[in-house]
């Protein structure tokens, strides 16, 4: 078993990535803890969170949607390799890790996933944020429900329909019939770009009782 980054021989195979590549790896210093974009006090809660407040509580990334990541999550796209989806499972479990012993965030009850379109499921076969989140559940010894949310379907042609309709379209997207009263959530992704499906899925998180968000992610991209 070689580094899936620079190919030397790995000691511990299950790695898949090497301790010297993973010096390298860019990190995410001084960003908001809540919204994981770049922020001087990483400490504190940023202006953009404080204006508008996400519905999640933590957002953890493990770097930037630049190289060496962002190659190794085209590859994850295209062909599903267990060494590498466990890699990079294990890079959101560290990042996830380091902030707990650092600001001592909750372990979360229940694991889940977004959800991915119908129409890209099949195009593509499989769920890769389903695929990063399954080891994190079982390093984290908590329940795994990759179904927790469904992704309904939209039928109606978004341009026929008002501002209004269209706001209330995008905020229905996401289903989730589930009792969480009192529950803390991890859902898992594998980029946040806007932050828009995270924060509507985590509203009907929070509107089934869920009491504590974190969200992990292997990219964050810098708006
Ligand atoms: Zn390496
Ligand atoms: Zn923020």
């Amino acid at each position: 078993m070689r580094c899936i980054l620079c190919n030397m021989p790995l000691f511990l195979s299950q790695h898949g990535i090497c301790c010297q590549c993973l010096k390298n790896l860019p990190a995410l210093n001084k960003v908001c803890p809540q919204c994981a974009l770049p922020h001087s006090w990483s400490t504190h809660i940023c202006y953009r969170c404080r204006e508008q407040k996400p519905c999640w509580d933590e957002l953890i990334a493990v770097a930037n949607y630049i190289d060496p990541l962002k190659k190794l999550i085209h590859h994850l796209k295209f062909y599903q390799k267990i060494e590498l989806t466990n890699a990079l499972a294990r890079l959101m479990f560290l990042a996830w890790y380091k902030r707990r012993e650092r600001y001592g965030i909750l372990k979360p009850d229940l694991i889940t996933c977004v959800p991915l379109h119908h129409i890209r499921y099949w195009s593509r076969g499989f769920n890769q944020a389903q695929q990063l989140a399954k080891p994190i559940a079982r390093w984290l010894a908590r329940d795994f429900n990759p179904y927790l949310l469904q992704r309904k379907q939209v039928a109606m042609d978004q341009k026929s329909l008002s501002l209004n309709e269209r706001t209330k379209n995008v905020a229905s997207l996401f289903i989730c019939e589930e009792n969480l009263s009192g529950k803390s959530i991890l859902l898992v992704d594998d980029i946040v770009t806007t932050g828009n499906t995270i924060n509507v899925i985590s509203q009907q998180l929070k509107k089934c009782g869920a009491v504590n968000i974190q969200v992990i992610c292997l990219c964050r991209t810098m708006l």
